[in-house]
């Protein structure tokens, strides 16, 4: 898959996006109404302001968005003949953007309808995405995320044809992000990369991209989200969250994935929590299947120690993941969110579901596993 964004990044390299607007007529701005405040974000209004003859803003972009908010902010729009798309957000923010660039193409064929039913778009706009989280990599992936409130699911609406012209990795974007916001998008990033590293479907592309990604989310997660000023480190994270979102391009995520479907599509876990509790459990599980992968991993730990054999460096690991979310201060079990053990076949019924991603697992993985898995989580 070509994901050969032109990337731009670094403390104010928003500035740089100037020469991108020189030629366009209607921009449209997509953001949230957390972010429009910050000042970078003002800043870019203004020079849009200054250099495009018209601006469409959609500052509203709802977390989770559902097929009928996208259908609502197209509706605000009192003019789609836009040639420029710029998303400023977290997940939920580019995955808007991105059908707005399909959705305002000028293909008369192409409506949200028509792409949720599988229809392959052919062009877009021009897009930037700009991530002001480091964790989803959306603006990395084919994918866009919808809630499909009717059916208590998501869907994804996946084309290559959505991967932005541009990229900007601006790490003062993400530094009014709370710790809690911090730590789970940053596990969320983690569980991208380990995940599409040990996928069935891994390989030599994927497995770079994640390596890469690795090596800087383990220097830099507990330093970003402790010191939220430390600008290097969150830049290393929208790094490493922008390759996870590569490795999934390339390859694709699996058991913990799959399994906080439902714990997100129902009772509206945050993504990057409901993974925060899934990861060391998930990863004991393939522990065994994925011990040449969890070595190499292990390896690019800050404080690996490399005499330790590949069993033993692949059982640290999963140790390791178990006492990063705890030093992260995220939650470890369903109880402490409220869920308790009478969902439990709800719960199995729904992870078998997502097979897209359960065939990605490296070892097979039947009803009872799943349930064992989630027992641990009570
Ligand atoms: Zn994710």
């Amino acid at each position: 898959m070509n994901i050969n964004s032109t990337i731009i990044s670094g403390h104010h390299s928003l500035q740089d996006i100037r020469y991108l607007l020189n030629d366009k007529r209607h921009v449209l701005l997509v953001t949230d109404k957390n972010i429009v405040g910050l000042p970078g974000v003002q800043t870019l209004i203004a020079q849009i302001k200054n250099n495009v003859p018209q601006l469409s803003l959609i500052d509203n972009v709802p977390a989770e968005p559902s097929q009928h908010d996208v259908e609502a902010i197209l509706n605000q729009l009192t003019a789609t003949d836009v040639d420029a798309v710029i998303g400023v957000g977290g997940g939920s923010v580019l995955d808007v953007a991105k059908l707005l660039s399909l959705l305002c193409a000028g293909d008369t064929t192409i409506t949200l309808k028509t792409l949720l039913a599988g229809i392959t778009p052919t062009r877009r706009t021009v897009s930037l995405l700009v991530p002001t989280t480091a964790g989803t990599g959306s603006e990395a992936t084919p994918n866009a995320i919808l809630a499909i409130p009717e059916q208590e699911t998501k869907v994804g609406i996946i084309t290559p044809v959505m991967l932005p012209d541009y990229v900007a990795l601006v790490p003062e974007l993400t530094t009014s992000m709370p710790p809690h916001i911090a730590a789970s998008t940053g596990i969320d990033a983690l569980c991208h990369l380990i995940e599409c590293f040990t996928a069935t479907v891994a390989n030599p592309v994927g497995d770079n991209y994640a390596l890469i990604g690795l090596k800087k989310l383990f220097a830099n997660i507990e330093t970003a989200v402790h010191e939220p000023e430390n600008l290097e480190a969150r830049l290393n994270m929208l790094w490493a969250s922008y390759y996870g979102g590569a490795a999934i391009a390339h390859s694709g995520t699996h058991l913990v994935h799959a399994m906080s479907y439902p714990l997100g599509g129902k009772y509206h876990i945050p993504h990057g929590v409901a993974n925060a509790i899934l990861l060391a459990p998930c990863m004991r599980f393939v522990q065994t299947a994925a011990q040449e992968k969890f070595a190499q991993a292990y390896d690019l730990l800050p404080d690996a120690d490399l005499s330790l054999s590949t069993s033993q460096k692949a059982q640290e690991l999963v140790a390791y993941f178990t006492a990063l979310v705890k030093r992260l201060n995220l939650p470890a079990s369903l109880q402490q969110l409220g869920i308790d053990k009478e969902h439990l076949p709800y719960l199995v019924e729904s992870a078998l579901q997502v097979q897209r991603l359960m065939k990605n697992v490296p070892t097979t993985v039947s009803a009872d596993d799943v349930r064992d898995i989630y027992l641990t989580l009570f």
